[in-house]
């Protein structure tokens, strides 16, 4: 990379990390990206679980191309009739379990949080909300006030004061169900954990959880966010567990690569937002038409090419060919959504560097620095994961 273009990017390009990766990107295609010096990496994070189907998907490319020529931005949302939303929308309301089957578009998984928290506290006509310990569900200011104590404190001191009226709770602890009440609004949380590291709830305590929200009238939440669209080895991780939420979160992967975002409902839940006030969500560009070309291109790609069905046998290799190395402590994992524990941060951080020499782009979680991610794109051929593990291990071998 020239230095003219690293001074740029470091001067004219807002940064919010102290340690930006600073690698140049020229093109990137199924399971790698290139530098413009022609470098190749395998993409271990494909853009933090959203390159589901692989850079460059041809389906994708092609239904982008398509729309962008017909038309893009016509009108804020929800005025229009756009083929592209209602066909997507329509779509997702007959894969998704239940009676989901009104979706709120938007431009991103913290909008959608946002809608979600809005929806819960109208529909029940209640304030509280209660979310999980370790938990993310985005950067605005209502989505920060879900990240739960401790880990969360650290990013929320400085932006106080935030919502009023929310408390965090712990995974599988059955005596906490209790603070849920006849004054909670919603209990949001993510199925799969995703930047606590991987953490998994036990199959009863959600179906407590469930009970619990049926018993006092609080809406169940979703953030399928990350885990949603085939990560792990569903399309949706809720059809995993067998619950039903009342409300579902989608982002990241669900645009295709282009920025989308949902909120989706049973219809009487949604329509609360509709009077008193009416509009009770505006948004400019959510539910873009090319966005959601994109969005259901991945989907129609995902189920036409049955890559679903391959995540938990790609994941399941993945664990197999790394478990034994004497450095991992531990792998978390769901489908291919994989956190591989070194039990230290020196390490982790010595691995990132190991990996940014030999080719392979990995990270770690926002509340974990002990443990590396490995979320590649669904398409990745068993070969590559073969041959990535191979690399993966000689990094562990030199730490
Ligand atoms: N929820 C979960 C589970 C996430 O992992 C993320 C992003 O990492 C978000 C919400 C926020 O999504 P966005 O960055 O699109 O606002």
């Amino acid at each position: 990379m020239s230095n003219i273009l690293r001074k740029q990017f470091l001067t004219h390009v807002g940064q919010t990390s102290p340690s930006p990766l600073m690698i140049e990107v020229a093109r990137a295609e199924g399971s790698f990206f290139y530098t413009p010096e022609g470098k190749r990496y395998y993409d271990l994070v494909a853009g933090v679980s959203v390159n589901n189907v692989g850079h460059a998907n041809p389906r994708i490319i092609e239904a982008v191309q398509r729309q962008a020529a017909d038309y893009m931005h016509v009108m804020v949302y929800g005025e229009m009739v756009e083929r592209p939303q209602v066909q997507y929308a329509t779509r997702l309301a007959e894969l998704l379990p239940g009676d989901l089957e009104s979706v709120y578009f938007v431009n991103s998984g913290a909008e959608a949080i946002e809608g979600a928290m809005k929806l819960a506290k109208r529909y029940t006509a209640r304030t509280e909300l209660i979310s999980m310990r370790r938990a993310y569900h985005g950067s605005t200011q209502g989505a920060m006030s879900l990240m739960g104590e401790p880990e969360g404190e650290e990013w929320k001191e400085a932006f106080r004061p935030l919502l009023p009226n929310v408390r965090a709770i712990d995974f599988n602890d059955f005596e906490q169900l209790n603070l849920i009440t006849e004054r909670t609004a919603g209990i949001i949380m993510e199925p799969v954990q995703g930047e606590a590291g991987v953490r998994l709830p036990d199959p009863e305590w959600l179906e407590a959880l469930r009970l619990r929200c049926d018993q006092t009238g609080a809406l169940l939440i979703f953030d399928e966010i990350q885990t949603g669209m085939g990560r792990t080895g569903a399309l949706f991780a809720m059809q995993k567990y067998g619950i039903l939420p009342d409300i579902v979160c989608l982002a990241k992967a669900f645009g295709g690569g282009m920025p989308l975002g949902a909120f989706i409902a049973r219809k009487e839940v949604m329509d609360t937002l509709q009077s008193n006030p009416v509009l009770g969500h505006i948004t400019t560009f959510g539910g873009h038409p090319v966005c959601c070309a994109a969005g259901l291109a991945l989907l129609e790609y995902l189920i036409d090419n049955h890559v679903v069905e391959e995540v938990e046998q790609k994941g399941a290799l993945y664990e197999e060919l790394l478990k034994d190395h004497p450095q991992v402590v531990e792998i978390r994992r769901c489908g291919l959504l994989l956190a591989v524990e070194l039990g230290s941060s020196e390490k982790m951080y010595r691995m990132m560097e190991l990996f940014k020499e030999n080719g392979i782009l990995s990270d770690w979680f926002l509340y974990c620095d002990t443990a590396f991610r490995i979320s590649p794109p669904l398409t990745i051929s068993e070969e590559e994961i073969r041959d990535s593990a191979r690399i993966i291990r000689e990094c562990l071998d030199r730490l």
